[in-house]
């Protein structure tokens, strides 16, 4: 709860400015409001975003980004992008020699039309993502260099990574790996009983980036839905996940008991989900805890009630539905090696954030926030670099079977 409050604080006194984020950079770009609504000046826009603006003859003019050309005209509420033409809430303007962009532009148009744009419309944030290079089945002579080298080992041969197996083969692979909750949504918090403070949010952004670390290191794309403390709306998290073609999905969150005494304290272990409807009261639990996030996104990001895109989102995931629990079951597996558990199994519930993900996707619980010991073993960096590692190595393993399936043509 106060967490929402707070929310609805920063809501009202959001700075007028809007945050382009790639990466660690971060450019502010003022808005400038008017009597019909909110303007970007094109110049500062096309600066931050590494495009240009120029004019164009008849009151036009044009912002070049990458290979996006936006057309616009003083006055006229249409943009042109490509071939198509796209109606606008207001129209553009000019001052002088100044062009200014409906701000709508920026939040809706441009993440729309061209490709590698986020915008978080809770943090007023335009992400711009490096764009993922996808190797074609035979790769050319200059893609051929990106491939990892193989390991000179002196002559003693050494079994191929996964990775490795699959940049020979010309494909590499897009893991999304998602930091649970984050800026005004904490998640939950811990342990019961007192002891240094666990906040979800912290742990699941740590365990994410080494996890990141890890699979990079072995050669496999990865694409974070946040690297900051910030919120992203659920149905955000899958969808970034899909425009950017990922292969798996990863969504990391630490468990909480449903009640806060000192029986309920004593829970802990880990678990794994996949994407089905709930079938215990327990995942009917986490799954109600984790999709509370929805609570704290704005109207723009309410689920859209489309039962044609419902049926269409089903469909596409349920095609999925054996390889995310057999990603599950691996991760699961990897987990029991080392972590002082037990192993609650591998679950599965319709959580909100795997929903729109059109890829195996899977949600780790690492352990119970709430569990004093556990709270503390969770916040212990090394043990978050070892869960990350085991993450990682079965995603590489789930990967190398998915592969061994398909080529060997057998279930
Ligand atoms: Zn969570």
């Amino acid at each position: 709860m106060i967490g929402l409050l707070f929310f609805l604080q920063t809501a009202i006194a959001a700075p007028p400015n809007l945050v382009v984020r790639q990466g660690e950079a971060v450019r502010v770009v003022p808005v400038i409001g008017s009597t019909t609504g909110a303007y970007i000046r094109a110049d500062l826009l096309a600066a931050a975003l590494g495009g240009s603006v120029a004019n164009a003859p008849n009151a036009h003019y044009r912002l070049t980004l990458g290979d996006t050309k936006l057309e616009l005209v003083e006055g006229v509420p249409f943009l042109r992008a490509g071939t198509s033409i796209v109606p606008m809430m207001l129209p553009a303007l000019r001052s002088g020699s100044t062009f200014l962009l409906p701000y709508q532009v920026v939040s809706a148009l441009i993440p729309k039309v061209a490709s590698g744009y986020f915008y978080d419309n809770g943090s007023r944030e335009l992400r711009i993502f490096t764009t993922v290079v996808r190797h074609p089945a035979e790769p050319q002579p200059v893609q051929r260099a990106e491939i990892p080298p193989t390991i000179d080992n002196g002559g003693v041969s050494t079994a191929p990574s996964t990775a490795r197996r699959a940049a020979r083969r010309g494909t590499r692979y897009l893991v999304v790996v998602d930091a649970g909750h984050g800026g005004p949504d904490n998640g939950m918090t811990g342990p019961i009983g007192g002891g240094p403070r666990l906040v979800e949010k912290d742990i699941t952004l740590s365990v994410a980036k080494l996890l990141a670390q890890e699979l990079r290191g072995d050669g496999v794309d990865v694409l974070m839905t946040r690297t900051t403390d910030t919120l992203i709306a659920l149905s955000d998290r899958g969808r970034i996940a899909n425009r950017n073609k990922g292969d798996v999905f990863v969504s990391i969150h630490v468990n909480a008991t449903g009640s806060r005494g000192s029986a309920a304290a004593r829970e802990r272990g880990f678990e794994t989900y996949f994407l089905a409807e709930a079938k215990s009261e327990d995942a009917r639990r986490v799954e109600k805890m984790e999709n509370e996030a929805v609570r704290f996104e704005t109207g723009a990001y309410a689920p859209k009630g489309d039962p044609l895109s419902f049926i269409i989102n089903d469909m596409a995931q349920n095609e999925h539905l054996r390889e995310s629990n057999d990603l599950a079951e691996t991760i699961q597996q990897g987990l029991k090696e080392f972590h002082p558990g037990p192993s609650r199994g591998v679950q599965q519930a319709n959580f909100a954030v795997l929903r729109g993900s059109y890829m195996p996707a899977v949600l780790v619980e690492i352990g119970f926030g709430t569990n004093p010991e556990e709270a503390s073993y969770l916040s212990d960096y090394s043990n978050q670099r070892e869960i990350a590692k085991s993450i990682a190595q079965s995603v590489l393993d789930y990967i190398s079977h998915y592969e061994a399936r398909v080529s060997g043509g057998t279930k």
